[in-house]
């Protein structure tokens, strides 16, 4: 299979042009298309299968798509992804940066233990994807810099890390504010009961994606 089968728009794959992948990974050919047709997602997938692009693509192909359609070139807050370290946040982004470097949507990431300053600044500019993990992201909201009131994709990544690292009260906390009407896409790379349990507080109807 090629990305070009998954229709994916020319922004996006000459951004995988530059990037010489030959051809979509297995999570992304079966994630891609169950994400662009707004479903959500029950993925089990572990780091380095390429799960990152599996939904950053698709979420920057919809938020491009939509904007395109729009006069003007307001941005707001419509796709949050949360994720347990600062790596991974500042991996997520990277992606974020590579594959939407052809479309006009503005990105960031935001993690604790450094200072706020730089991160509210890049935030004030208006932002279109936030990458985020949950203590900040929620000390944001807190001190009235950050809404969710527009977000409508909705992505928890490494869950079962997240459960580990002591963070299920925050995502529970984040859930509430967010839509309920809203596309959210649940990765974890093992599916004990507990995680099988949280991601149905979350999803609605999901299809599932394991590699
Ligand atoms: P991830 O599982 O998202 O952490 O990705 C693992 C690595 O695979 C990253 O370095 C990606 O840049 C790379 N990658 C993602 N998708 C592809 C692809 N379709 N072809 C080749 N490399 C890829």
């Amino acid at each position: 299979m090629k990305f070009v089968e998954l229709k994916l728009i020319d922004p996006i794959l000459k951004a995988l042009e530059d990037k010489q992948y030959s051809r979509p990974t297995p999570i992304q050919e079966q994630a891609i298309p169950i994400i662009l047709e707004e479903n959500d997602v029950l993925g089990c997938a572990q780091t380095g299968t390429g799960k990152t692009a599996a939904f950053s693509i698709p979420i920057i192909q919809i938020l491009h798509k939509r904007r395109n359609g729009q006069i003007g070139n307001e941005h707001k807050l419509e796709a949050l992804i949360v994720t347990p370290t600062r790596e991974l946040a500042i991996q997520i982004e990277e992606n974020i940066r590579l594959y939407s470097k052809y479309t006009n949507l503005n990105h960031t990431v935001i993690f604790g233990g450094v200072k706020q300053g730089s991160q509210v600044k890049a935030i004030e500019k208006g932002i279109d994807i936030l990458v985020a993990t949950p203590g900040r992201l929620l000390d944001l909201i807190g001190q009235g810099y950050i809404s969710l009131d527009d977000v409508n994709m909705f992505v928890l990544d490494e869950a079962d890390r997240m459960l580990d690292m002591g963070f299920i009260q925050d995502i529970r906390s984040i859930i509430r504010l967010l839509p309920t009407e809203r596309q959210s896409l649940f990765f974890s790379a093992t599916m004990p009961e507990k995680i099988v349990y949280l991601s149905k507080q979350i999803l609605k109807d999901p299809k599932k994606v394991e590699v």
